[in-house]
């Protein structure tokens, strides 16, 4: 903790907003289908890691290891933009490719109704599902699956046997997001932008809410750094070490109740 004025008002929080991936999870997703569309398998998954190429994301790691050990060698890309909470899109082999969200993806290329049962089924196992666009393709889609911190139920049910409000703010699939928050016992938020999440925080604070938020920063530092009480955790950004009020090291979600606890009993020592 960052010093006195941090541990007087961790322990004053009321609601606990935490991130998805590399906070309730582990933050290291496998990839576990890749379907084929508009192009063969080995095509999506090209297509997607040269985009990846550039990117930190836990889900552009994950895309990045399974080319690897397809052994794929990945095109050259040209102009390529990461699009925060969304993909990445990049031109290859000539044309406009584009990797990420399915709601994204939806607006550069509309799904079937048949390949969009088929991503809603793999949404439902709590996969995160990641689209490939090539041109006005929809060329196919990569599943992946992350798995929770051994703690995240018990952390979160900490906060909540306390008082405080633990909610899911997260940039993922709403399927996807509800069968985890399901898992988790808690309420959830989903397909956010990253100034979504900010808002979110905002929103809290004008009801009168204490508001933490805990996350590693990929994308969200906005939202961290616009909480009373900003918590890093999962190692993702530097950025997030920096804007934020606390970290916590080794990735327990337990921890977060420990901080309410340790500076609720240090208040009253104090007094
Ligand atoms: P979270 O809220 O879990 O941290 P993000 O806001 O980082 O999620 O991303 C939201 C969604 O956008 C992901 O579930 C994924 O579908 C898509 N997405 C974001 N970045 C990437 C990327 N680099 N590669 C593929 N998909 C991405
Ligand atoms: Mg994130």
């Amino acid at each position: 903790m960052k010093g006195g004025a941090v541990l007087e008002q961790i322990g004053k929080i009321t609601v606990a907003c935490f991130d998805k991936t590399g906070t309730l999870t582990v933050g290291k997703p496998q990839v576990t289908d890749i379907i084929s569309f508009g192009r063969n398998e080995a095509d999506v998954l090209r297509f997607a890691a040269a985009l990846e190429a550039g990117s930190s994301h836990p889900l552009a790691k994950a895309i990045l290891r399974k080319a690897g050990e397809r052994q794929l060698s990945l095109p050259p890309t040209s102009d390529a933009n990461a699009i925060g909470g969304v993909g990445v899109r990049a031109v290859v082999e000539g044309i406009e490719v584009f990797v990420g969200s399915p709601k994204a993806a939806g607006e550069r290329a509309p799904m079937t109704s048949e390949q969009s049962s088929q991503v809603s089924a793999l949404n439902h196992e709590g996969k995160t599902v990641s689209i490939v666009v090539a041109g006005h393709e929809v060329a196919g889609a990569i599943a992946m699956r992350d798995e929770l911190r051994p703690d995240a139920r018990a952390g979160l049910k900490a906060l909540t046997e306390v008082g405080i409000k633990a909610v899911l703010l997260t940039g993922d699939n709403r399927r996807t997001a509800n069968a985890i928050g399901e898992q988790l016992g808690i309420e959830v938020q989903s397909e956010l932008l990253p100034e979504d999440k900010q808002r979110i925080v905002g929103q809290f604070q004008k009801e009168g809410w204490l508001v933490a938020k805990i996350g590693d920063g990929i994308n969200d530092a906005p939202a961290l750094a616009a909480a009373d009480v900003g918590i890093a955790m999962g190692g993702g950004a530097d950025v997030a070490l920096e804007t934020a009020d606390a970290a916590i090291l080794h990735g327990r979600v337990l921890d977060v109740a420990a901080m309410v606890d340790l500076s609720k009993r240090t208040m009253i020592n104090i007094r």
